[in-house]
C-alpha cells in the first residue's frame, strides 16, 4: 500500500521525488527511500520511518544531484519496517534497482529458486525477489529491460506497481502494474510516475492511467510505450487532462489535514451536489444514473460493498434507500463478501464505495459481481482510480483530495451522492410524493450553511476533549439513520487518538454494553429530536442512573436532553434523513481534538494507511 514516485526529465529528480514522497505519505509511512542516478552511479539511502527521516538521512549519505531518480514509502507487507527492508531494492548484480508497491504472493518458491542458482538477499521483501528475478530473466534471454521485466512478470501472481531502471540503460525508467494504481504524468521532455497525480501536478495536467496487466517504457525524450504484459500488444494510451489544482492538496493554514477536511465540508458538500441537484427545477441529474436508470428501477435488490468509513456510509445509504425507493438494501463488507460465495444475480445492482477508489477488497468484490452478471455502479472520490473504471458506471464525490488518514469529508460526500441517487430512484418509482421530493430538494440545499453551522460547535467540542481525553473507553450510541454515524464517531476515535470505542445501537446497549458503563465511561448518544427520540432519551435516562457521563448531539433548542446530559452539542434543526450529515461533524471534531490532546499523529494514524490496496 505504498507511495511510489519517479522522474526522468532534464531536472534535478531528487527535489521532485522527495516532495512527491511527502504528498503520497498517506498511502504508507512505515520507511522510505530514494534511487538517484548521476550519470554514472546509482546513489541510494533508504531508512525506516517517515519522509522526512530520509530526507536528513539522505543529506548525511549521498549526493543528490541527477535527473533520473526513484523513490518509495513503505506500508510493510513482508518484512517488518526497517532500513534493510525499505525500497529501493537492488539486484544482485547491483545494476537494477526496483521501487514496488502492492505483494509479490508467490514470492517465495520464486525466491527458493532464485537461491539455487547462486543469488543472495539481504531483505525478506518479496520486492528483493522480483528484482532479481528480472535480473535472472535479464541475463539468461539476453533481453533489454522492458523484455525482461515482462518475461518476469508473466511468472509473478500477486499485486502490483513497479518502477525500475538499470544503470546500464540510465534513459529509461520501465513500469508496470496490476492491481496497485501508476500514473504516468507527461510533461515537456520530462515524465513523472506516481501512485496518484499529486506529486507532479504542478508540472503537468497531462497524465496516463495505466490499467492492470500493462506496462511502460518511460523513456527521455521519446513517447511513451504501453504494452499488455502478457501478450505483448501495443496499446495507444488515453492521455487524460487532469483537474486537481496544488492548493487543494496543501494544508492551508490548518495544523492538519484532518481538520482542513472537516473544515472543507461545506463546500465539498456543494461541489458533490453541483450541477446535479437542480432544486428550483426539482431536478436530480446525474449521468450515471440517469444512463442506466432502468437497471436501478428493476433491481430486485441493491448491494452495498465497501469497507471502513465507506462501509459505515453504506449502512446510511440502506436506510435512506429502504426509506425512499422501498428496494431492499444489503450492505456487505467487501472482504468479506467477496469470499463467502454470495448470491448475485442479474437482477441485482451492486453499488460499490471506496474514497480512493483502489480499495482492493471492493476492487475484488466488484470484479466478482460483475462476472455473475449484476450491474456494478461506483461511489469513489479519486478521478481515474481503479474502481471507477472497473465498474459499469458511477458517480464521483467531489470532495477534492483527502490526504488524512481518518476519512471525513469523502464519508458526508458518499452520502450526499447516495442520497441523491436515492431521491431520484424514489422521485421515478413513485414511492415518494412529488411534494415531499421537493422537500428533500430544498433541505438539502440548505445543507452546506447547516455544516457550516454546526462547525461553530468546534470550540465547545474542544472543551469537552479536553475533559474527556484521558478516558480508555467510550462508547457511542445512535438509532436509525445515526447508528451508522455511532460507528463512524467510534471509528474515529478508535483511528487516530488509539483509545478503545465501541458503536451500537441505542437500543442494544442493554443486550451488553451496559456493563460496560460506570461513572469513567464517556457516552456519545446521538439524540436529534426526529426519530425515536423519547426512546433515546429513556437510554440516556438508563446511561444516567448508572453514572456513565454523557455528551449529546443533539437538535438546536432540545431542553430535555440538556437537563440530563453532561454536555450537549448542538445541530441545526433538519429532516431526519439527512441528520447524518450535520450528526458527524461534531464526532469527528471529537476524535480530532481528543488525538491532538493525546500528542497522536493525526494525519498519520500508526498502522494505517490512507488507500488500503492489499487485500
Ligand atoms: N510488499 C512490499 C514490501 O513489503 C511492498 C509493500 C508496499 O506496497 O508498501 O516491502
Amino acid at each position: 500500500m505504498c507511495g511510489i514516485v519517479g522522474y526522468i526529465g532534464h531536472r534535478e529528480a531528487y527535489p521532485v521525488v522527495l516532495k512527491g514522497l511527502k504528498r503520497l505519505e498517506y498511502r504508507g509511512y512505515d520507511s522510505a527511500g530514494v534511487a538517484i542516478y548521476d550519470g554514472k552511479n546509482i546513489k541510494l539511502s533508504k531508512t525506516k520511518g517517515k519522509v522526512a527521516d530520509l530526507e536528513t538521512r539522505v543529506k548525511d549519505e549521498i549526493t543528490v544531484d541527477g535527473s533520473l531518480a526513484i523513490g518509495h514509502t513503505r506500508w510493510a507487507t513482508h518484512g517488518e519496517p526497517n532500513d534493510v527492508n525499505s525500497h529501493p531494492h537492488y539486484s544482485n548484480s547491483g545494476d537494477l534497482v526496483i521501487i514496488h508497491n502492492g505483494i509479490i504472493e508467490n514470492y517465495e518458491p520464486l525466491k527458493q529458486e532464485l537461491i539455487n542458482r547462486g543469488y543472495k538477499f539481504q531483505s525478506d521483501t518479496d520486492t528483493e525477489v522480483l528484482v532479481n528475478l528480472i535480473e535472472d530473466v535479464k541475463k539468461n534471454e539476453n533481453v533489454k529491460l522492458g523484455k525482461a521485466v515482462q518475461i518476469a512478470l508473466n511468472q509473478v501472481v500477486g499485486a502490483y506497481a513497479i518502477a525500475v531502471f538499470d544503470k546500464n540503460k540510465p534513459d529509461e525508467i520501465v513500469v508496470a502494474r496490476l492491481g496497485s494504481p501508476l500514473v504516468i504524468g507527461i510533461g515537456d521532455e520530462e515524465f513523472f510516475i506516481a501512485s496518484d497525480a499529486t506529486p507532479f501536478i504542478e508540472y503537468t495536467n497531462n497524465a496516463i492511467y495505466l490499467e492492470d496487466e500493462e506496462m511502460a517504457i518511460v523513456r527521455r525524450g521519446k513517447k511513451v510505450k504501453v504494452r499488455k504484459i502478457k501478450d505483448d500488444s501495443l496499446v495507444d494510451p488515453y492521455v487524460q487532462e487532469l483537474q486537481l489544482n496544488l492548493e487543494q492538496i496543501e494544508k492551508g493554514g490548518y495544523d492538519h489535514f484532518m481538520l482542513k477536511e472537516i473544515y472543507e465540508q461545506p463546500r465539498a458538500i456543494l461541489d458533490t451536489f453541483r450541477g446535479r441537484m437542480l432544486s428550483n427545477d426539482g431536478i436530480i441529474r446525474m449521468a450515471g444514473v440517469d444512463d442506466n436508470i432502468e437497471k436501478f428501477l428493476n433491481a430486485q435488490r441493491i448491494l452495498i460493498v465497501a469497507c471502513g468509513t465507506s462501509w459505515h456510509a453504506g449502512l446510511v445509504a440502506e436506510y435512506v434507500f429502504e426509506n425512499l425507493t422501498r428496494t431492499p438494501v444489503e450492505v456487505e463488507y467487501a472482504s468479506e463478501f467477496r469470499y463467502r460465495n454470495p448470491v448475485i444475480t442479474e437482477k441485482d445492482v451492486v453499488i460499490a464505495i471506496s474514497q480512493s477508489g483502489e480499495t482492493a477488497d471492493t476492487l475484488a468484490a466488484i470484479k466478482l459481481a460483475k462476472s455473475k452478471g449484476a450491474f456494478v455502479f461506483g461511489v469513489c472520490n479519486v478521478v481515474g482510480s481503479s474502481i471507477s473504471r472497473e465498474t459499469n458506471a458511477g458517480a464521483y464525490t467531489h470532495a477534492g483530495p483527502e490526504i488524512g488518514v481518518a476519512s471525513t469529508k469523502a464519508f458526508t460526500t458518499q452520502i450526499t451522492v447516495l442520497t441523491l441517487i436515492a431521491l431520484k430512484l424514489a422521485q421515478k418509482k413513485g414511492t415518494i410524493s412529488t411534494s415531499e421530493f421537493h422537500g428533500y430538494l430544498s433541505e438539502m440545499d440548505a445543507i452546506p450553511a447547516k455544516v457550516e453551522k454546526t462547525l461553530e460547535s468546534d470550540e465547545h467540542v474542544k472543551a469537552i476533549s479536553s475533559i474527556y481525553k484521558d478516558a480508555t473507553n467510550f462508547l457511542y450510541l445512535g438509532r436509525g439513520y445515526n447508528f451508522p454515524v455511532a460507528l463512524e464517531g467510534a471509528l474515529k476515535l478508535k483511528e487516530i487518538s488509539y483509545i478503545h470505542a465501541e458503536g451500537y445501537p441505542a437500543a442494544e446497549m442493554k443486550h451488553g454494553p451496559i456493563a460496560l458503563i460506570d461513572e469513567q465511561m464517556p457516552v456519545v448518544v446521538i439524540a436529534t429530536r426526529k426519530g425515536h427520540y423519547e426512546k433515546v432519551v429513556s437510554n440516556i435516562q438508563e446511561i444516567k442512573s448508572r453514572k456513565g457521563k454523557i455528551i449529546a448531539v443533539v437538535m438546536q433548542g432540545d431542553t430535555t436532553i440538556r437537563k440530563i446530559a453532561d454536555y450537549v452539542i448542538e445541530i441545526p434543526e433538519t429532516l431526519e434523513l439527512l441528520t447524518p450529515l450535520l450528526t458527524t461533524i461534531p464526532l469527528q471534531l471529537l476524535s480530532y481534538y481528543i488525538a491532538v490532546m493525546r500528542n497522536c499523529n493525526v494525519d498519520q494514524p500508526r498502522n494505517l494507511a490512507k488507500s488500503v490496496t492489499v487485500e
